[in-house]
C-alpha cells in the first residue's frame, strides 16, 4: 500500500474558504456605478468570446454562485484546518526512494496542479471553473474598481470576489490595455485571454496564500511601482510587458510548501533544478510552457521571444527569498555610489527585479485590514505543511509549528528581517515618493499592530498558565 494513500484520499483536494469579510454596505449602495463600463473597455471580441463561454456554461446547467447567493455562506474567520492541506498531487510508489530519516517514508511527492491539467484548452475540454465572466450585477462595481487601480488601498479581497474569482485575468486584461501594450505587440485577444485564463488556473485556488489573488495583488503593487517618477520615464513597452507579465505568472502553480519540503521529501523538481530556486525555476519553465501553448507571441520575431523567455525568467528568479541578501547589498551599493543610470537597459532590469521582489513582499505596506489577512493566510499555509511534516514524522520547518509559532511573532520577524530592509533601500530609490511615504506608514503601523497582538497573546498564555495552576 503506497504509504500516503489515506492521506491522499481523506483530504486532498479540499476546497479552502478565505475568511474574507463580507462586502462593505457602501459598495452594495453605490448606485451610480455605470454598468457596462468595464465591458466597453475591453475589445468587443472578447465579450464574444465571453457570451459563448457563457452559453456553453449555461448549457451544461452549472450555475455559477454570485456574491449574493453565496454571502451567507462566507466564514467571517479563518476555516479549521484539520481537513486542509496543500493540494500536492502524489504519486506514490512503493519502489526504494531511499531513506529520509523518517520513521514513514514519503516516497515520491511528484508533479504538481499543471501536469494533471496541462493543455485542456488543447484537449478542447471547457474549463469550468475560471471563466472569465463578470455577472452583470458586480460588472460596475469591479469596473469602478478598475478606475482605481493605480491606488495603493486597492482591495484585491473585494475584487477579486466582484470578479468571481477571476482577479488576475480581469486585471491584466485592463492593464495590458491602459498600458497600450495590446496595441504596441498587435497581440491576439483571443490568445491573451486564454493564456491568461490558463495562467490563473495554474495557481492552486486551495493555497490560502500563494493563490491567483496573491498574484493579482502583486501585478496591481507592480503596477503602482511602474508609475513610480524615477521609474516610470524610463521605461520601455517591453519592460512594462515584462514587469506585468513576470508578475502575474511568478507563483504560478505553488505547490503550497517551500522548497526545504521538496528538497527532504525528494520531489523530482528538486533533482530537476539541482536544489536551487526550485519552485522559481518550476513558475519560470511553467510560464514560458503556456506561453508557448498559448501561441501569444508567435507572430514575433524568434529573438524577440528568446528575449522575453529569458528575462521573464531573471524577474520571477529574483523573487527567490534565499537571495535576498545578494539583490539587497546590490541594491544598496548602487544607491551609496550613486550610480544607477536607468538610461542603462540593465539598470532598468536590476530595477524591475527590485521592484518585483518588492511587489511581491508588500502585504505588510497595505492598510491594517488587509496586511492582516494576508499575515493569516501566509502563516496558515506554512501550519499546512507543518502539519503534513508532522504527520509524516519528519522534521517541521521554521515558521510552520502552529504550537509554537504565532502569526504575530512570524509577521514581526518578516516585516524586521525581510520587508524593512528593502523598502528601506527602496524608500531612498524613490527619494521618499508620496506612494512610499504611504507604504513606510502602514508598515510602522502595521508592525506596531502586531506587537500589540504578541503581547496580547503573551498576556492571554500567562493567565491561562495561572488558572490552570490554581485550579
Ligand atoms: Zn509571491
Amino acid at each position: 500500500m503506497p504509504v500516503l494513500s489515506g492521506f491522499l484520499n481523506a483530504k486532498l483536494g479540499k476546497m479552502w474558504k478565505a475568511g474574507e469579510q463580507l462586502l462593505p454596505t457602501s459598495v452594495w449602495m453605490l448606485s451610480t456605478y455605470q454598468q457596462g463600463a468595464l465591458a466597453l473597455e475591453l475589445p468587443e471580441l472578447i465579450q464574444l468570446v465571453k457570451l459563448v463561454w457563457k452559453s456553453k456554461h449555461s448549457l451544461q446547467g452549472t450555475k455559477r454562485k454570485g456574491i449574493s447567493e453565496s454571502e451567507e455562506a462566507l466564514p467571517t474567520t479563518l476555516p479549521l484546518r484539520t481537513e486542509a492541506v496543500p493540494f500536492i498531487h502524489t504519486r506514490m510508489s512503493t519502489a526504494n526512494s531511499g531513506e529520509i530519516g523518517t520513521k514513514k517514508k514519503v516516497k515520491r511527492l511528484l508533479s504538481f496542479q499543471r501536469y494533471f491539467h496541462a493543455s485542456r484548452l488543447l484537449r478542447g475540454i471547457v474549463p469550468q471553473t475560471s471563466l472569465h465572466l463578470l455577472d452583470g450585477d458586480y460588472l460596475g462595481q469591479a469596473s469602478h474598481m478598475l478606475s482605481k487601480v493605480g491606488t495603493w488601498s486597492f482591495d484585491m479581497f473585494l475584487f477579486d470576489r466582484l470578479t468571481n474569482g477571476n482577479s488576475l485575468v480581469t486585471l491584466l486584461c485592463h492593464l495590458f490595455n491602459v498600458h497600450g501594450l495590446i496595441e504596441h505587440f498587435q497581440l491576439d485577444m483571443v490568445k491573451l485571454h486564454r493564456f491568461l485564463v490558463t495562467v490563473q488556473e495554474d495557481y492552486h485556488s486551495q493555497n490560502p496564500y500563494h493563490n491567483a489573488m496573491h498574484a493579482a495583488d502583486v501585478t496591481q503593487a507592480m503596477h503602482c511601482y511602474l508609475k513610480e517618477p524615477k521609474l516610470a520615464r524610463f521605461l520601455t513597452p517591453l519592460e512594462t510587458f515584462l514587469a506585468l507579465m513576470a508578475a502575474a505568472a511568478h507563483d504560478v502553480d505553488h505547490p503550497g510548501v517551500n522548497q526545504p519540503f521538496l528538497i527532504k521529501t525528494k520531489h523530482h523538481l528538486a533533482s530537476l533544478y539541482q536544489n536551487v530556486s526550485v519552485l522559481e525555476n518550476h513558475h519560470w519553465r511553467s510560464t514560458v510552457g503556456m506561453l508557448r501553448e498559448s501561441g501569444l507571441l508567435s507572430h514575433l520575431p524568434v529573438e524577440m521571444t528568446q528575449v522575453i523567455e529569458q528575462q521573464l525568467g531573471s524577474l520571477i528568479l529574483a523573487t527567490d527569498i534565499s537571495r535576498q541578501n545578494e539583490f539587497l547589498g546590490r541594491f544598496k551599493s548602487h544607491l551609496d555610489n550613486d550610480d544607477l543610470c536607468l538610461q542603462d537597459a540593465d539598470h532598468r532590469h536590476f530595477m524591475l527585479q527590485i521592484a518585483l521582489k518588492c511587489a511581491d513582499i508588500c502585504n505588510p505596506c497595505r492598510v491594517w485590514g488587509m496586511s492582516k489577512q494576508w499575515g493569516e493566510r501566509v502563516c496558515e499555509e506554512f501550519y499546512r505543511q507543518g502539519d503534513v511534516e508532522r504527520q509524516f514524522d519528519l522534521e517541521i520547518s521554521p515558521m510552520c509549528n502552529q504550537q509554537t509559532d504565532s502569526v504575530p511573532g512570524i509577521q514581526i520577524g518578516f516585516i524586521t528581517y525581510i520587508v524593512e530592509p528593502l523598502f528601506n533601500e527602496w524608500t531612498r530609490f524613490t527619494e521618499s515618493s508620496v506612494l512610499t511615504e504611504s507604504m513606510m506608514c502602514h508598515l510602522r503601523n502595521n508592525k506596531v499592530k502586531w506587537r500589540g497582538l504578541l503581547h496580547k497573546q503573551h498576556h492571554n498564555g500567562e493567565e491561562n498558565e495561572q488558572l490552570s495552576e490554581v485550579s
